[in-house]
């Protein structure tokens, strides 16, 4: 090899250095914003998550939000410790997980409250989700594996609203939340839906 083939080879090497180390950059910023867009303890979406998948939804057609809060959740914790408030957060996760399509979103709003974005469905066939989603909740046996003990039995309350035309995303979830929170009042282990959505 004279010295020009040398140098050749030299830089294609390097060349071919850079664009393995650039993939793998690229790799991994995949998984960071994944990552970011991931909550942690549960898998389903995080707020951020759930956002930017709601901005590729087509505002034209009809979607229906399902609010999800644990009722009582603190004496949970206070009870069994975090390890178990954990737990039932996840088991709550997963119930969520098994009564969506693939073209609704889940997410983890934080602590122990949901948030499920049902596509191109009314606000009937979300209470329908929201209903079932509430019974398999109530029907969960929990058993503190170490003490063999039974908890008591965990339910959710849930507010279902409706997209109205030209109304936000925040209105809507707003809408769902307060009708969560009369579900709390009526006596929580209920599902209410958010009255229409008025234009002022
Ligand atoms: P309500 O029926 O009115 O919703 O009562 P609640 O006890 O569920 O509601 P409250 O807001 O009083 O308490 C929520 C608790 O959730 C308090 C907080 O410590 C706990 N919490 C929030 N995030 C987490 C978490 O990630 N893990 C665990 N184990 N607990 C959490
Ligand atoms: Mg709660
Ligand atoms: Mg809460």
């Amino acid at each position: 090899m004279n010295n020009a083939q040398g140098q050749r080879k030299a830089l294609s090497d390097e060349l071919t250095q850079t664009y393995a180390e650039v993939n793998l950059l690229r790799a991994q910023l995949n998984e960071t914003r994944e990552q970011a867009a991931v909550d942690a303890l549960t898998g389903l979406l995080n707020r951020r998550g759930c956002q930017s998948k709601l901005d590729t939804f087509d505002m034209e057609q009809i979607h229906s939000t399902i609010i999800i809060d644990i009722d009582h959740f603190k004496e949970v914790n206070d009870n069994f410790g975090h390890a178990v408030g954990d737990k039932v957060i996840q088991l709550i996760a997963n119930v969520i997980k098994k009564s969506i399509s693939p073209n609704d979103v889940a997410a983890r709003l934080g602590g122990e409250e949901f948030v499920i974005v049902m596509h191109n469905k009314s606000s009937e066939l979300a209470k329908g989700i929201a209903e079932k989603i509430r019974l398999s909740v109530e029907k969960l046996k929990l058993i503190q594996k170490q003490t063999n003990t039974h908890l008591p039995s965990i339910s959710v309350s849930l507010g279902v609203a409706e997209l109205s035309e030209r109304e936000s995303w925040d209105s809507v979830f707003d809408r769902a939340d307060k009708a969560m929170y009369q579900a709390k009042q009526q006596g929580r282990n209920r599902c209410i839906i958010s009255p229409d959505y008025c234009l002022a």
